[in-house]
């Protein structure tokens, strides 16, 4: 989180006072730091250098163009889930063979739309689907590009709305089914099987599931080519962790130096599809504190964003660190509150029994780490305009999403 620090008294991304951002683009608004989306992007390169790979960003976790024009001018590709995400992904500027379309429920629609663009490949995740593409792909006189995603059946330890490598997950194809399902797809015409692909959950802090998972999965390639079936590029998926709070998650080095022994003997292509670990803290959500509101139990401190703009507290009970904007109010005595937006909800909280230097009307906060599944997951329940998005880069920024209005609200809508 090195991209956000206080200067002059004030917190700042890079070089521009998240105050200065409030004034002119007022609040909710996301600010995304450049140098940091870069820094964790190179340091998966870096960590994967010694073999040929490549970094497909997982648009899910934060779509915005702007950031996917940042990361595909570095070089990124994109690891995509629907077909507005391939729209996203070619429209931010990431080359068609550098797309990964993954998800369990892709349409038929979905699929012609990512073979007109060539994409590079199809993470496949079950029979159903597998049939579905190759039909889809004969109708358009070409082969789909295939990996199968198998379910290597690890358990991720992470929160189970976000663990996916469990036998019990609806991700993937079970691995002992795998070689079957291999051998189903080398026999159709409009499937082509390059690779093999996992992915075994989110948030992970700790190596050993992805050692576990890819080991499985190199043993897998090995079993494929004594039947023939060549598989020359595995997918590793997402999922390295990131600090919200006192977690020591994995570096993209040590991530590697688990992952590579396995892989390197196999002589393949490394696929990567991280999105926590390249947005994640490269992120923060800037709200205004509006009232507070004191009873006998609870103090609650009521601010201008809601679980609208930021779901993970209601969802998952996320934790995201609160600093006050101005240095200031560092100083002043600690309460402990619950931090809560204008939605009406009791699960509408940001923090709850929170310990914080205390907070005055007015005052400006830095909900911290929000740049992954933030903005992504928003909604205009309650009706309200979605935030806008900013990107800082060194000492500029630019609004590279404007605040919704309340035109933007019924766009589309008509009366009957
Ligand atoms: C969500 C997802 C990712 C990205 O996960 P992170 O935890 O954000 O790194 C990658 N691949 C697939 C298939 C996913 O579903």
């Amino acid at each position: 989180m090195d991209h956000f620090h206080y200067l002059n008294g004030e917190l700042c991304c890079e070089g521009v006072s998240l105050r200065a951002i409030a004034d002119s683009a007022g609040t909710p608004a996301y600010v995304y730091s450049k140098a940091a989306l870069l820094e964790n992007l190179a340091a998966y390169d870096r960590a994967f250098a010694s073999v040929p790979h490549l970094v497909c960003y997982a648009v899910k976790a934060n779509s915005n163009l702007g950031v996917l024009a940042t990361l595909a001018r570095a070089g990124a590709g994109a690891d995509i889930v629907s077909g507005g995400e391939l729209h996203r992904a070619l429209r931010a500027g990431v080359p068609p063979q550098k797309i990964t379309f993954a998800g369990v429920g892709k349409t038929r629609e979905e699929m012609r739309e990512a073979l007109k663009a060539e994409i590079l490949v199809f993470n496949v995740e079950s029979a159903s689907e597998l049939a579905a593409l190759n039909e889809t792909a004969q109708a358009s006189g070409v082969r789909a590009p295939v990996a199968v995603r198998v379910n290597p059946g690890v358990d991720s330890d992470t929160h189970p709305y976000i663990a996916t490598g469990m036998k019990t997950a609806k991700f993937g194809i079970p691995i002992a089914e795998a070689v079957r399902v291999y051998e189903e797809a080398a026999g159709m015409p409009g499937i082509s099987v390059i690779g093999v692909q996992m992915h075994i959950g989110s948030q992970l802090t700790k190596t050993s599931p992805f050692a576990d998972a890819v080991a499985r999965l190199a043993e897998l390639v090995l079993t494929l080519r004594t039947v023939g079936i060549d598989v020359r590029l595995v997918d590793v998926g997402g999922g390295l962790g990131i600090q919200y709070k006192d977690e020591v998650p994995p570096s993209p080095d040590a991530y590697a130096s688990v992952l590579l022994p396995a892989l390197r003997p196999l002589g393949v292509v490394v696929l990567l599809e991280p999105g926590r670990s390249i947005v994640g803290n490269a992120g923060v959500l800037v709200t205004r504190a509006l009232y507070r509101r004191v009873s006998a139990e609870k103090t609650f401190v009521i601010v201008d964003a809601g679980m609208n703009d930021l779901i993970r507290p209601a969802l998952y009970g996320a934790y995201h660190e609160i600093r006050p904007v101005l240095e200031a109010g560092r100083r002043r005595p600690g309460e402990t509150v619950d931090v809560v937006g204008p939605i009406c909800e009791s699960g509408d909280f940001l923090a709850r029994d929170r310990e914080l230097p205390r907070v005055e009307e007015d005052d400006l906060l830095a909900v911290m780490s929000s740049g992954a599944y933030g903005f992504a997951m928003a909604s205009n329940y309650n009706a309200r305009p979605r935030a806008a998005e900013i990107l800082v880069d060194d000492r500029r920024y630019t609004i590279v999403r404007r605040r919704e209005t309340y035109e933007d609200l019924v766009a589309g809508e008509s009366l009957p």
